[in-house]
């Protein structure tokens, strides 16, 4: 099954795939970061849809792609932190 992954995707924990990680809108050591261990493309900023006490979490973390079905939200289900904006 190709999955189609477009922004407003939910996963099976209930994070929300909101689009690409922009990377002119990151800082450069982050850039550099992201060059020694993955393409830019691969990035994407997902936010959690989770309700917590009445309404969603809306936690924001950037992942790499790849890790987009089975990620948890790092604020209310214990998942692994986003990855590191350097200098932030
Ligand atoms: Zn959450």
């Amino acid at each position: 099954m190709a999955a189609v992954m477009s922004a407003g995707t939910l996963n099976r924990n209930r994070q929300r795939l909101m689009g690409p990680a922009e990377p002119r809108a990151l800082r450069m050591q982050y850039i550099c970061f992201l060059e020694k261990d993955g393409p830019i493309r691969e990035v994407w900023l997902l936010e959690c849809a989770r309700p917590v006490e009445g309404r969603e979490c809306g936690h924001r973390y950037i992942i790499y792609r790849s890790q987009f079905r089975q990620r948890k939200c790092p604020n209310c289900q214990a998942g692994r932190p986003g990855i590191k904006i350097y200098g932030s």
